[in-house]
């Protein structure tokens, strides 16, 4: 039986995308797929709506969002793109890769957004159902992953609705987030230094082949006011790094062993990113006190994963 107030689950055909952006039109929030997480998105050019994400998501006001854009046009309406940013998003766009750009300041974007900084997130995404909303909207659309600030990220619908329940009108079916781990960001100084600000997707190795070596500031601090420490927590202890769990521990493994859920059996971190998200869910949920993960090598995409296993562990 479905629940009461459950939010409303949108399919991704005609009728479905029409829905999902006559409720972003109002100013309202849609959870929407990408091809990393699911998104908790709102019209960027409304301070009510933008609002709104903050407000259901318990997010600090100090944790600016990444805008979503149709197309790179869109985007250079909005920020100030050079000859690095062109060619950034020239091989990766549309995909996992989110830019901090200087903001332009014809942007048009609600405050709130930016979160009063004078740089801007952006990103086209790939998933086909986020690229067919994307051109019904016109507008773009602010998204932070679909989950109550400091829980786990969302890679499925049904995680989107178990954080929100009603708080969260509805939801556009895309299917499992095919990479499962958020966007990598990177961002691009005017004195022709970058930072990367998370780890992600595209990974350090490939961003420095193209850009060269990354400037030795510790832009952690000072550029990436929401890279908490503490996030995607799933509420109970957490060990990294374990070769045999305790009787009380689900376990999370990696490659071919004997675990309550496997990130990938054939050791494959792309698979394993895909995974990740999903399993801390069902680790949070199982009666098991405390949580035990595998040793993940600390490379390409593993460099993400264990980012995101070392917020998630820190209490
Ligand atoms: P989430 O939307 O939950 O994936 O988080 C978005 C991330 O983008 C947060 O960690 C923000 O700190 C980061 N971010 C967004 N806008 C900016 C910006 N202008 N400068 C630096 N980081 C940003
Ligand atoms: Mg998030």
């Amino acid at each position: 039986m479905a629940r009461k107030n459950a939010p409303e689950l949108l399919s991704p055909d005609d009728a479905g995308l029409s829905r999902a952006a006559a409720i972003l039109a109002w100013g309202e929030l849609v959870a929407v797929p990408t091809e990393t997480v699911y998104g908790l998105a709102a019209r960027a050019d409304s301070a009510q709506a933008v609002a709104r994400i903050y407000a259901t998501k318990g997010r600090p006001d100090f944790n600016p969002l990444i805008v979503h854009v149709r197309d790179l046009d869109q985007a250079q309406g909005l920020a100030v793109f050079d000859e690095r940013a062109l060619d950034l998003a020239d091989r990766f766009w549309p995909g996992p890769l989110t830019l901090v750009l200087p903001l332009r300041v014809d942007a048009g974007l609600a405050g709130a957004v930016t979160a009063g900084l004078p740089t801007l997130a952006l990103r086209q995404p790939e998933h086909k159902v986020m690229r067919a909303l994307l051109e019904r909207t016109g507008f773009p659309l602010a998204a932070p992953s679909a989950n109550r600030s400091e829980e786990i990220s969302p890679t499925r619908p049904d995680h989107v609705a178990a954080s929100f329940g009603e708080d969260c009108p509805a939801i556009l079916d895309g299917g499992a987030s095919r990479d499962g781990l958020e966007s990598t960001i990177v961002a691009l100084r005017d004195d022709g230094e970058w930072s990367l600000l998370r780890p992600g997707p595209v990974t350090l190795e490939t961003l420095t082949r193209i850009l060269g070596p990354q400037s030795e500031m510790d832009s952690a601090a000072i550029e990436a006011p929401g890279q908490l420490a503490r996030h995607y927590s799933p509420g109970k202890p957490m060990r990294l790094d374990v070769g045999q769990p305790d009787a009380d521990e689900y376990f999370i493994g990696f490659g071919a062993q004997e675990s309550d859920c496997n990130l990938s059996r054939d050791a494959d971190l792309n698979e394993a990113a895909a995974h990740l998200y999903d399993c801390l869910h069902r680790a949070a949920a199982s009666p098991k006190a405390r949580i035990a993960v595998a040793p993940i090598p600390d490379d390409a995409m593993g460099r993400a994963i264990n980012d995101r296993l070392r917020r998630a562990a820190s209490d």
